[in-house]
């Protein structure tokens, strides 16, 4: 089994607070660490812009992308400029404007606590019920609702480990999945599904993406847990976009050499 991508990476560029820095690793280390490990493409996807804690600035895009280049030719590796993006209401909005999507090849998008909802209603409706942790139906609902309606508006490659702290019904968001050409995660720190939520997806076609949500240069690659997950619970390679082959997404064209 070969791994030939690692498309969720952060780096110092997700931002930080009181000199603690929440991912380690530059765009180079990563880049560094994908080589040795022989993989020929990565990602670099920081924390997006409304998360309160580890938001990448907007300032530093064009910069992030002139390091890439740079990275690209010291090491070899392909790498895209992507960004975790995030659901920030009940209507499917996600913390992105149209310039941004211009200037990224690759866009996941997950739930994070402490990113800030889209306004104060949506604060009530939609964050502070996932906050506090609610399951009721009422909330998986909504939830579902608004990961459907995200993956309509906007050019979404990845839903990040999905159903973590926003409860969700697998079965409708993979068949939405499945329909806009969107891959769910197998994230080496956090897998929700259920052994018979992942029966459904495989045999409806959904696409993933192992990775391990990469924070430290160091485990660039390491994509065991999520493998292993596929193995007990019989996801055929087929269905594992990153091993043997090269996903396909939507803003990004590998340039032939
Ligand atoms: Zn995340
Ligand atoms: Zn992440």
């Amino acid at each position: 089994m070969v791994i030939l991508g690692d498309y969720h990476t952060h780096t110092i560029y997700s931002g930080g607070f009181f000199n603690v820095k929440h991912a380690t690793g530059t765009i180079l280390e990563n880049a560094m660490t994908a080589k040795e490990k022989g993989l020929k493409q990565i990602a670099i996807t920081e924390h997006g812009f409304s998360h309160k804690l580890y938001g990448v600035k907007r300032k530093n895009i064009d910069k992030m992308r002139k390091e890439i280049e740079e990275a690209k030719l010291k090491t070899g590796v392909d790498i895209l400029l992507g960004i975790e993006a995030n659901f920030i209401s009940s209507d499917g909005d996600v913390d992105l404007k149209d310039e941004d999507i211009k200037k990224l090849d690759f866009i996941i998008v997950g739930f994070h606590t402490f990113a800030k909802a889209k306004n104060i209603v949506e604060f009530f409706k939609f964050r502070l019920p996932n906050m506090l942790h609610f399951h009721r139906k009422k909330d998986i609902k909504r939830n579902t609702l608004a990961v459907m309606k995200a993956m309509d508006k906007y050019p979404i490659d990845l839903i990040s480990h999905p159903g973590s702290r926003m409860p969700i019904d697998f079965e409708a968001v993979g068949k939405h999945a499945v329909k806009t050409n969107t891959h769910l995660e197998l994230n080496g720190r956090r897998i929700c599904y259920k052994k018979e939520d992942i029966k459904k997806l495989v045999d409806m076609g959904v696409k993933f993406l192992a990775d391990y949500d990469v924070h430290s240069a160091k485990n660039v690659g390491e994509v065991n847990k999520g493998i292993n997950f596929a193995i007990k619970y019989n996801i055929p390679q087929s269905q594992i976009m990153n091993l043997e082959k090269f996903p396909q997404f939507k803003n990004y064209k590998k340039e032939e050499n």
